[in-house]
């Protein structure tokens, strides 16, 4: 039987918060809990937003958790760059050629006002469902729009219900043309879109588990359907739950008091692996461990189905 492939693939837009460190510690868990190998990606695809001194902290603040792994960012060589998305450009422009080919494609000229407007529907995720406005210009409407506009590249989705089974969360499914509409592959500023990049790097880097927050759920068939495209095999996905702030929101990178910097000040590596663990089920009790103590202990089946919400003195360390 071929080796199960994990990877961790963060963006360094920030200091690994609390929410990171758990997703981190279950692709850990569970690539090694069954034999598997673990690639790090660093999605430094926007370059407003990425940082390489972030990148740097984030591999310093996996390894002081104890999380490593064998291929990738940080591992010395000559193909470290290829692992990180904003040297992949030209790898990523082949990816999109690949569709224009399939005649999939079309520039979109819409602004942000005219795809917020205020009847557009929304998908599950916030994003608005793109209209079509732009899917049956002419060719001459497009040269014309083009003189004054970049366009974005967006792609054609099918009416398909595109359906799988979650390893944590169960059966999920989305008929593209209703749940998501047509997408976008490349922006206006020409930065290749997230579908895009997350999707042809787990094909070709060879990644056959997935395991992120379930924010990212309602991407998958997306990403299925465009790796059916592209003839990639299907890895098989775990969504985690997600932490939640006391105040039912989201722990994200704003929360500066939970970050890895202010944490590691504060609590030792074993300690927070330790409290991880029992939130997500786990561990019976709270007690300071090693991942790879973890290791014979986990189990999918007893991690958490839904999101998980921290009170006050569960984050009072
Ligand atoms: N880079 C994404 C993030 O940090 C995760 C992408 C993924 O796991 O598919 O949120």
């Amino acid at each position: 039987m071929e080796s199960i492939k994990g990877r961790f693939a963060p963006s360094p837009t920030g200091r690994m918060h609390l929410g990171n460190a758990f997703c981190a510690l279950l692709a850990w868990l569970s690539a090694r809990s069954q034999g598997g190998r673990l690639l790090l990606r660093m999605e430094d695809l926007d370059p407003q937003r990425s940082r390489e001194r972030y990148a740097r902290m984030l591999m310093e603040d996996l390894l002081w958790m104890g999380l490593d792994w064998d291929e990738g960012a940080g591992i010395p060589g000559e193909e470290e760059k290829q692992y990180w998305q904003s040297r992949r450009e030209e790898e990523y422009a082949k990816a999109l050629d690949l569709l224009k080919w399939q005649e999939l494609l079309y520039p979109c000229f819409c602004t942000r006002a005219e795809l917020h407007a205020a009847e557009a529907p929304h998908a599950s995720d916030g994003q608005v469902i793109y209209s079509g406005r732009c899917r049956e210009l002419t060719m001459e409407e497009r040269q014309e729009k083009e003189k004054h506009r970049r366009p974005a590249i967006r792609i054609r989705v099918p009416d398909e219900m595109i359906s799988f089974t979650d390893g944590c969360r169960g059966v999920y499914e989305e008929n593209l043309a209703w749940d998501c509409g047509d997408f976008i592959l490349r922006r206006s500023d020409g930065v290749f879109a997230y579908q895009l990049a997350v999707t042809w790097d787990d094909g070709v880097m060879g990644v056959s588990q997935v395991v992120r927050g379930s924010d990212l759920l309602s991407s998958t068939p997306r990403q299925i359907w465009l790796q059916r495209l592209w003839g990639f095999p299907q890895p098989q996905y775990y969504h985690a739950p997600l932490l939640l702030a006391p105040d039912g929101r989201r722990l994200s990178k704003r929360d500066g008091d939970l970050d890895l910097g202010a944490l590691r000040s504060r609590i030792g590596p074993e300690e927070l692996v330790g409290k991880l663990a029992f939130w997500a089920g786990i561990l019976p009790k709270e007690e300071a461990v090693t991942p790879r103590e973890l290791v014979s202990l986990f189990d999918w089946e007893k991690v958490k189905k839904q999101d998980i919400l921290l009170d006050t003195p569960m984050l009072d360390f």
